[in-house]
């Protein structure tokens, strides 16, 4: 069950005579042409073994993919966050799985738009060729969740060194990654005016720390996260980002893009079960035809279809917004909550679609089942996201 079916996916709802955005038709055939030398038995390998896909990982790098967006004056591809949100939706529509490199592509936007010239030239050249990965961002702790704010790993500056200590949950991609994007407290809360200050980001490159402990945490999909415990970590005062304390300001300018690239995974996921749904609806003979006749197995793959579409535009508006330099937040949020839901829903009614097949492992449903279901949790789970719309787009009280 590798192959999929060509259904239209929403382009032909946009009006031409307002573009809101390029197909990137060579692009995505491409990367279908890359993705499909990684079909379903591959990823079923690697989720029954939870290895890395280093494999398909490497073909990305070596394609361009995860310098898609780094320009071309540090070696990138240069090219516009809707190429980006193109290649991510065509590796999840081809069934592969882009969580284990994702990060890269928006992580290396908050050195670029706060890293020192340095840095930059530095780092991002080796970045784009592929031989430093950055794809480990170390956010969420396990006593403070979703209250960012109230992180408490501290990075106090001593001479020409940060010595950090405490601990991050989380961490994806933490042993396959060379370097770490850090956020850390370095002026302890209760010193601090306003819960977003005092906060500051680090580059970290793993290969040389120590005092560094990361344990692996073995999940229902394959994801490669980590816990990783800081104690008296000295990294030179230079891997600091920008201006210290006002690391979680960055973060946040890197959320849009973190949103609509997400979100785009989404939709291929969602387009992944539309698909193989439609293709099983055709061809699953029972009660003498098709299942795909009768209308309890035919509308919620046309609902999950029309909700796919309207998602899928909603995050063009956002990359839109997001290249025009234009405020993207609203759209960028509403991008991601609704491309999540469509994924989900999706999801759900391919199993249904596939009855008692869907459990098998060689279909590949119950596997993009499964991870599918994380993007209504993280990079920031679904409340956080309707929190944001009632307060900033519709002025509601704060709920966090
Ligand atoms: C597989 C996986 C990979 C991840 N990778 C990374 C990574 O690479 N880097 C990283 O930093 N983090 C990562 N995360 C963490 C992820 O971002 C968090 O799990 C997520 O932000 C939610 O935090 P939490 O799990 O602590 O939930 P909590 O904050 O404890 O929240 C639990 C539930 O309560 C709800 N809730 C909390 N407060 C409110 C409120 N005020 N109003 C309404 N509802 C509320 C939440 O929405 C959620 O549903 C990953 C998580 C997973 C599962």
């Amino acid at each position: 069950m590798d192959n999929f079916i060509d259904l239209p996916s929403g382009d032909d709802l946009v009006n031409p005579a307002i573009p809101l955005r390029e197909n990137f038709s060579e692009i995505r055939e491409a990367v279908r042409a890359l993705c499909a030398k990684f079909p379903g038995s591959y990823w079923r390998k690697k989720d029954q073994e939870r290895s890395y896909p280093e494999e398909f990982v490497s073909a990305l790098t070596a394609a361009g993919y995860l310098g898609a967006l780094i320009p071309e004056q540090y070696g990138g591809s240069g090219l516009p966050i809707s190429a980006a949100s193109a290649i991510l939706e065509e590796v999840h529509r081809a069934g592969c799985n882009g969580a284990a490199c994702h990060a890269q592509m928006y992580m290396m936007g908050t050195v670029l738009r706060h890293g020192s010239a340095q840095q930059k030239q530095q780092f991002l050249p080796e970045i784009a060729s592929g031989d430093l990965r950055l794809q480990a961002f170390g956010v969420t702790e396990p006593n403070t969740g979703s209250d960012t704010t109230r992180l408490r790993t501290l990075a106090i500056r001593d001479g020409n060194e940060y010595v950090v200590n405490g601990q991050k949950i989380w961490t994806s991609r933490a042993e396959y990654s060379d370097l770490l994007l850090l956020l850390a407290r370095t002026t302890p809360l209760e010193e601090t005016q306003s819960r977003r200050e005092g906060l500051s980001v680090f580059l970290v490159d793993m290969r040389s720390v120590e005092g560094l402990e990361i344990r692996p945490i073995r999940t229902m999909i394959n994801h490669a996260t980590t816990e990783l415990f800081f104690t008296d970590m000295r990294i030179p005062a230079d891997s600091l980002i920008g201006e210290e304390g006002q690391g979680f300001s960055y973060i946040l300018d890197g959320m849009n893009a973190e949103r609509i690239l997400i979100g785009s995974e989404s939709i291929g996921d969602a387009r992944f079960f539309i698909e193989r749904a439609t293709q099983y609806a055709k061809d699953r003979d029972i009660f003498g035809g098709p299942i795909g006749k009768n209308q309890g197995i035919q509308f919620p793959i046309a609902r999950a279809y029309a909700n796919m579409a309207a998602a899928r535009l909603m995050v063009f508006k956002a990359s839109a917004l997001f290249e025009a330099g234009e405020a993207a937040g609203p759209s960028a949020n509403m991008a991601k909550l609704l491309a999540g839901d469509a994924a989900w829903e999706a999801a759900d009614m391919c199993m249904q679609t596939f009855g008692g097949f869907g459990f098998a492992e060689e279909y590949d449903i119950e596997r993009k089942f499964r991870e599918s279901r994380l993007y209504q949790i993280a990079p920031i789970s679904t409340n956080m996201i309707l929190g944001y719309i009632g307060q900033h787009v519709l002025g509601l009280p704060r709920s966090y």
